[in-house]
């Protein structure tokens, strides 16, 4: 029987194994696997803490949907009727301008406006970095194919002040990285499209939102659709979590996972089976820890950060190792500050999802999340739960503090930029060393290298946040193209 060996229990680590498990019961070909984890517990960035009556999120607080693999899994996994949407009654997102937390204007699909009106009245963008902004409309496209950085893409394309106020501060909460070394093609590839096949980001938007509208006036005039038709009928807000947060998903693939898990492993080569011994197997994966021991096996997933696996194939693909190593990566903390409601609702409303800072105006955290209005189930009535965001692109220092420090430091940044000074009920410091991939200009040409190199080990697999997507749906959607690759080369 084929036998895998995946490497790494995140999110890809995890949905590799149960999408192998499902395509194996679907094609009745018997597959069995080993899942090693070097951690004593499975989800690697997904950690959910429920203290007293707060929900904490250690890493993801929850997933886009408009990228269809998240929901996809979810599906597969019977529990959509565990997802939350979020409270979208209170869906204002705020940005730090001139010290002021300022609302980012209905309309805007990441940094492009759709709507006129929200656009030209929000105070956001000065009046002629609304006029630059307006000029996407008759900039030429770019017809160099070559990838580019998020911030020249933009700054050809909106300009600099929408770089700063919108693109930067987004970008620092979702990537945490550098927008002048992030890479347009692996992170944004959809608006390097809109582009070239619209000539211009706002019209394309325009376009998008005119289908959108035809869409919706032929779906209210046709019959509605079977539930049984296989597809998702109800419908989820642009971000989607659990109702106990986000640590559910996991729970859900491990219940369903029948093959063999290994925790507390690490692993520490991977190597061609010696060929006078007579297992049949072509690869070797030594794990030390728990169980120290070899495993032989068919064909091995790499699901873990890319820098780990240095050492573990150094020895077999030296020039691989090295390109998995020379991936950046930064460090970022989340901290959690949970508050008695009574205490802050004098000082602050928390009427939005929560707010992102530009660089410009000099803070030490990037964003906080108002995540107990952001979703419901968060925390009680009684109470409210913020999250703030340290490190990241050229402050990664700041993560290295004390936890006493790091506390003081986001209540102090609390209180300027939103006048809280209450003092919190609890408080959770989760630090992620090394644990944001940077996508740099050119990283996807990097990626399909490090595919070739991979191909000299037939029987390897990489696969995980560190190429094609840090998302947890491109996670889903990485794992989901590994098994089908594994099923291709069996046959
Ligand atoms: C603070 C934060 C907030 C985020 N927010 C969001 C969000 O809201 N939405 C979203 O979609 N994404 C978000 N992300 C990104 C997303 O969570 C991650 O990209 C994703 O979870 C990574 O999954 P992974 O399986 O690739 O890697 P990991 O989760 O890092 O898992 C890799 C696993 O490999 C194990 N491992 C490493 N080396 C070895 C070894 N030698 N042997 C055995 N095991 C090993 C590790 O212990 C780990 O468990 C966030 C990330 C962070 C840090």
């Amino acid at each position: 029987m084929t036998h895998i060996t995946i490497i790494g229990g995140g999110i890809a680590g995890l949905a590799t194994a149960f999408y192998l498990q499902k395509k194996a019961n679907d094609t009745g070909r018997p597959i069995s696997y080993t899942l090693v984890e070097q951690s004593g517990c499975l989800g690697g960035k997904i950690i959910t803490e429920t203290v007293d009556n707060f929900t904490i999120e250690g890493g993801p607080d929850s997933f886009i949907t408009q990228k269809p693999w998240g929901l996809r899994l979810c599906r597969d996994l019977g529990m959509t009727d565990r997802l939350l949407s979020t409270n979208d009654t209170q869906r204002n997102v705020y940005v730090l301008r001139s010290g002021r937390l300022v609302p980012f204007p209905a309309g805007y699909r990441l940094a492009i406006p759709t709507q006129f009106l929200p656009f030209a009245l929000s105070p956001l963008i000065s009046p002629l970095g609304k006029i630059r902004m307006g000029l996407d409309l008759f900039i030429p496209p770019r017809m160099d194919k070559t990838d580019e950085s998020l911030a020249d893409f933009m700054r050809r394309r909106l300009g600099q002040e929408a770089l700063d106020m919108i693109g930067e501060p987004l970008m620092a909460g979702i990537y945490t990285a550098d927008p002048e070394r992030l890479s347009i093609q692996s992170t944004f590839p959809m608006f390097v499209g809109l582009e070239q096949k619209h000539g211009s980001l706002i019209k394309a938007m325009q376009v998008a939102k005119w289908n959108m509208y035809r869409k919706k006036q032929q779906v209210n005039g046709s019959t509605p659709q079977s539930p049984q038709n296989g597809k998702l009928t109800r419908k989820f807000s642009i971000f989607a979590s659990f109702q106990g947060g986000m640590s559910e998903l996991v729970s859900a693939i491990e219940t369903q996972l029948t093959g063999e898990i290994q925790l507390n492993s690490r692993v520490t080569t991977i190597r061609p089976t010696n060929s006078s011994e007579s297992t049949g197997k072509r690869l070797e994966v030594v794990l030390t820890g728990d169980e120290s021991r070899t495993i032989q096996t068919d064909n091995v997933v790499l699901a873990a950060p890319a820098r780990t696996m240095f050492p573990v194939i150094q020895s077999t693909l030296p020039t691989l190792a090295t390109a998995l190593n020379d991936i950046r990566y930064t460090s970022t903390a989340t901290i959690s500050l949970g508050y008695r409601r009574q205490d802050i609702i004098s000082q602050h409303d928390l009427n939005g999802f929560g707010f992102v800072i530009p660089k410009s105006e000099q803070r030490h955290i990037l964003a906080c999340t108002w995540s107990s209005t952001k979703f419901h189930h968060r925390t009680d009535d009684e109470h409210v739960l913020l999250r703030t965001f340290v490190g990241g692109n050229g402050r990664e220092h700041l993560v290295g503090l004390s936890d006493e420090a790091l506390i003081t430091l986001a209540r102090m940044e609390l209180f300027i930029t939103m006048g809280i000074t209450a003092t919190p009920v609890i408080q959770r410091i989760f630090r992620w060393n090394n644990g944001a991939p940077q996508y740099d200009v050119g990283h996807l040409n990097r990626v399909a290298d490090m595919e070739q190199m991979a191909a000299q080990l037939p029987g390897l697999y990489l696969t995980g946040s560190s190429f094609r997507g840090i998302g947890i749906p491109d996670c889903v959607k990485g794992a989901f193209d590994t098994v089908e690759q594994i099923w291709q080369d069996l046959a």
